[in-house]
């Protein structure tokens, strides 16, 4: 047995950990506690996690099967990273439509989370840009889904429960040059940095904005906007990938190294150093998309007992909560580095997080003192205006807020079911939260 976390840390449990090998043997041979596909463990709470069962690790199972460099398209084995994608694709001038914030993810742990970018706004979550997957069913059958079938539907942003995604056909983006163009901005608070992304945001491909949430009062919700899209080639070998060496987190941190003093200063510095006013800065492809992959394991500098990410969405008209949200936040000081604004567009599957509205994304060392009960009240704010809470990130939701947040969780349960009558696919996630319930 192995002790398996998420990103975070937190809630370590114990389960089988297998080589994915023939993945219909793997889930035929599961025990009563089940079975789980795992990825790169990036999601940050219990999602990856089957405590008691068994865990197929999937990044055995990588490579690129196909890719035609004039169509732009791809078909990669599920356990294929973001990071070796783009090394693949990347030189005939093609680039993931959709990325997370970090190349270290698995295409098969993207789909399940129906993963978004930075250009939510304009271009939907993952989904929108799978062609068809390989569903490996608990009774074995190895299916091809398409968008617009049930399995399709039921499997993308299902976090894992349909059966084990195998293969992953994508339709890329097409990109000039292994660089991003950025334009900057200084945000004095919440409702200038909202204005400018709801006037703004549709000239750019990307946006995302930084916000110091240890800001309060009149400065509450500072913040620096960026804002990018890619760059034409105009330097020499426009196409090849610029990748700073990584360096390692230091391998033991002090617990409480982090806390709200430490960050309050890296905040107020992050926002000072930040240009006013900047236009067309050249970032290479890796440092704006990741800038967390710079440092190997940054998830071990919150020490022992780790930490979480929240991550809300509110609907569009309800700025008011995001706003409530920020100042219970502030005003309890919960120590957050920067924590991430975000402007969805349409939503896609069942279960997936993005719809139209706002996201916030924060990271709070775990044990902060009352942060339970604050988190439990800011749950039950953001259930009432309509929004939710991102299950890739989560590690605390109570069971009883998932249907209020997840309206269609009804119809995904039921084509869920039919996927795996028997019960196979399980994991903490589920466990916690209810959703197969
Ligand atoms: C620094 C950082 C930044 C991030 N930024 C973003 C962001 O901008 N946007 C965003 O949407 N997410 C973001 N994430 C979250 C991350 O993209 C998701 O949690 C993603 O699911 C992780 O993929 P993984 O390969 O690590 O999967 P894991 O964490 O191992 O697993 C995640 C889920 O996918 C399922 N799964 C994995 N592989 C398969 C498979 N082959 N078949 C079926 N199910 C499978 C697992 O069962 C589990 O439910 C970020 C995470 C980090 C650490």
């Amino acid at each position: 047995v192995t002790l398996l976390t998420g990103w975070g840390r937190t809630a370590a449990t114990a389960a089988e950990l297998c080589e994915a090998g023939d993945v219909a043997a793997q889930l035929r041979a599961a025990g009563p506690r089940g079975a789980l596909a795992r990825g790169l463990g990036r999601a940050y709470g219990d999602a990856a996690q089957n405590a008691g069962g068994r865990v197929l690790d999937m990044t055995g199972l990588s490579g690129v099967l196909d890719l035609d460099p004039v169509a732009g398209r791809v078909t990669v084995a599920a356990g294929t990273s973001y990071d070796a994608l783009i090394d693949a694709v990347l030189p005939h001038g093609w680039f993931p439509a959709v990325t997370p914030g970090t190349a270290q993810v698995t295409i098969g742990g993207a789909i399940a989370a129906d993963v978004h970018g930075k250009n939510h706004h304009r271009d939907g979550s993952l989904s929108r840009w799978v062609e068809s997957l390989v569903l490996v069913t608990p009774d074995g059958e190895r299916r091809r889904a398409t968008p617009g079938d049930d399995a399709f539907r039921a499997t993308a942003g299902g976090m894992g429960l349909t059966g084990v995604i195998t293969e992953a056909t994508l339709r890329l983006a097409r990109v000039e040059s292994a660089w991003c163009a950025v334009d900057t901005e200084r945000c004095a608070d919440l409702d200038d940095v909202m204005a400018r992304m709801a006037t703004g945001d549709d000239a750019y491909a990307y946006s995302v904005a930084w916000i110091d949430c240890l800001a309060r009062g009149g400065r509450l919700g500072r913040s620096v906007l960026l804002r990018g899209d890619h760059a034409p080639a105009t330097l020499p070998d426009p196409l090849a990938r610029v990748r700073r060496p990584r360096v390692p987190a230091p391998p033991w941190a002090p617990n409480g190294l982090l806390n709200r003093f430490s960050i309050a200063a890296f905040n107020e510095a992050y926002y000072r150093r930040a240009p006013r006013a900047e236009r067309g800065r050249l970032e290479p492809l890796d440092a704006y998309f990741y800038p967390l992959d710079a440092v190997a394991g940054w998830n071990r500098m919150y020490g022992r007992a780790g930490f979480l990410q929240y991550q809300l969405l509110v609907p569009f008209g309800a700025e008011a909560t995001l706003r409530a949200c920020l100042e219970r936040l502030s005003e309890a000081g919960v120590p957050s580095f920067l924590a991430v604004l975000k402007r969805f567009g349409a939503g896609a599957g069942l279960l997936s997080f993005p719809a139209p509205g706002w996201t916030l994304a924060l990271d709070i060392p775990a044990g902060v003192d009352g942060l339970a009960p604050l988190l439990d009240a800011l749950d039950a704010q953001i259930a009432e205006a309509g929004g939710r809470v991102y299950l890739a990130k989560d590690s605390r939701l109570r069971a009883d807020l998932l249907g209020a947040m997840y309206p269609e969780l009804d119809a995904w349960r039921g084509m869920q079911a039919a996927l795996d009558p028997s019960g196979v696919m399980q994991s903490d996630l589920a466990r916690r939260t209810g959703l197969l319930a």
